[in-house]
């Protein structure tokens, strides 16, 4: 809570630093100067008086002078505001000393850069993203540029895992999996192996249909949904069927709603004509819908008390299916909907308080922190920011890991593999939580 009002604090102090004269109003004000001295100088060349010039130069004398004089008030009033706001930043959040002893990502600036290259596209800052990967390319010359290796590999892997379930001998593939940057070379990590103008071409695609459903049109965004129908139905995406029931809802409301023509396209009847030319295909997946869709005609007169009511509700509709759009595209990409980069810069935000907490007091302690693969506190992440399922293992208390993963016994007990190795006699173990015995090579990895 204390946090909460020192930000809003410092968003009041940045309301007013924005509330005062903007710059434009001096670029505006030096544009004057400007077009006062040209003048001027045209004036003197088109002269035939010599008297002109110093009559000229006389008379501008004070508007140059005034101009300036409000040119330097602009940006005083400006500088000021920037002091201020600096200041209520250092008094509500002063300086602290980060803990880098463990600087886990201090080897891997490739990567780094690369993830921040990767936002930067992803955020359509196109820009700033060809300017940075210039730099970081003409500071890391390479003489061969890396093959057309997979480009989009900075997504999380939630699906994971597949093929591991019951390998006993996996150890070694999981080491070189989750030290797969290590022992990666930079090559892979070279910011041409991004193909960063590709991916600017999808995300321009991207934005440009979202824009165009944050005008409330859906067509470019149904179009690129049946263009892509094949790969979305084999992730189970009702993409394709989202945006066209609300299509349908949007003609629906007519144009008093809509917005857009009153003829025949439009309105009850244009709806209708949408879904004869277009609910076909999804029949077989959203038969039910669908009917429902063409039931809430008779009730048209009175939508609202009607139990279609909520089907009919199109206030979140539009950011909705934006979001579900944003989702799938980048899924189609392989990336996860939201910028990984954002992601951790968050979540690190978030955790860094206890971090520091933590640090102080092992250091006054002298103790130290161990566990590489865990944190030794819970971190406060909103669920959002989950992923991955945490599992202790009931018998060694031990977090399970990469090296020591959940597995699953035919009883359905679930142990950490090491406890599982431990608990073997020979082949055999005996399960510690009921009286079945099992065999090791029936044991089942669990993917979490
Ligand atoms: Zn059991």
């Amino acid at each position: 809570m204390e946090a909460k009002q020192k930000l809003d604090s410092l968003v009041d102090d940045l309301s007013k630093a924005n509330k005062l004269p903007r710059l434009s109003a001096a670029a505006h004000d030096v544009d004057k100067i400007i077009k006062l001295l040209s003048d001027a100088r045209e004036q003197i060349a088109g002269a035939m008086d010599p008297h002109t010039a110093s009559l000229t130069m006389t008379k501008l004398q004070n508007p140059i002078k005034t101009t300036f004089e409000k040119v330097n008030d602009h940006l005083k009033a400006a500088s000021s505001a920037h002091k201020k706001v600096g200041r209520s930043l250092d008094k509500h959040f002063p300086l602290q000393q980060l803990p880098t002893d463990n600087d886990s990502m201090g080897d891997h600036l490739p990567l780094i850069n690369r993830a921040v290259a990767m936002h930067l596209l992803r955020e359509g800052q196109f820009g700033v993203a060809s300017t940075f990967i210039d730099e970081v390319q003409t500071k890391n010359p390479r003489a061969t540029p890396s093959s057309f290796d997979e480009p989009m590999d900075e997504d999380e892997d939630d699906e994971g895992g597949e093929g591991d379930e019951g390998d006993e001998d996996d150890t070694d593939a999981d080491a070189d999996g989750s030290l797969g940057l290590a022992v990666s070379t930079d090559d892979d990590y070279d910011l041409s192996s991004l193909h960063s103008q590709e991916l600017q071409d999808k995300f321009a695609e991207m934005y440009q249909i979202l824009q165009h459903l944050k005008a409330q049109n859906l067509i470019p965004a149904i179009e690129w949904a049946r263009a892509n129908s094949f790969e979305l139905e084999a992730r189970g995406s009702n993409l394709e069927f989202e945006l066209s029931k609300l299509q349908y809802v949007w003609l629906f409301k007519g144009p008093a709603v809509n917005g857009l023509p009153d003829d025949q396209h439009n309105g009850r009847s244009g709806a209708l004509t949408y879904a004869r030319r277009h609910f076909g295909r999804f029949q077989s997946r959203h038969l039910r819908e669908i009917q429902q869709l063409a039931s809430a005609m008779v009730f048209a007169p009175n939508l609202a008390t009607s139990p279609y009511h909520q089907t009919f509700s199109i206030d979140s509709a539009f950011t909705d299916v934006a979001a579900s759009f944003t989702r799938e595209f980048c899924s189609l990409l392989g990336l996860s909907a939201e910028s990984p980069l954002y992601l951790a810069v968050t979540a690190g935000a978030l955790a860094l308080p206890r971090l520091m907490k933590y640090m102080l007091a092992t250091r006054s302690k002298g103790t130290e922190w161990t566990t590489a693969q865990e944190l030794p506190f819970e971190t406060p992440l909103p669920e959002s920011m989950l992923f991955h399922s945490i599992f202790v293992c009931p018998v060694s208390k031990e977090q399970t890991t990469e090296h020591n993963p959940p597995m699953v016994i035919p009883c359905g007990h679930m142990l950490a593999r090491e406890t599982l190795q431990k608990l073997c006699k020979g082949n055999r173990f005996k399960c510690p939580y009921c009286p079945s015995e099992g065999l090791m090579k029936d044991a089942r990895r669990v993917v979490l």
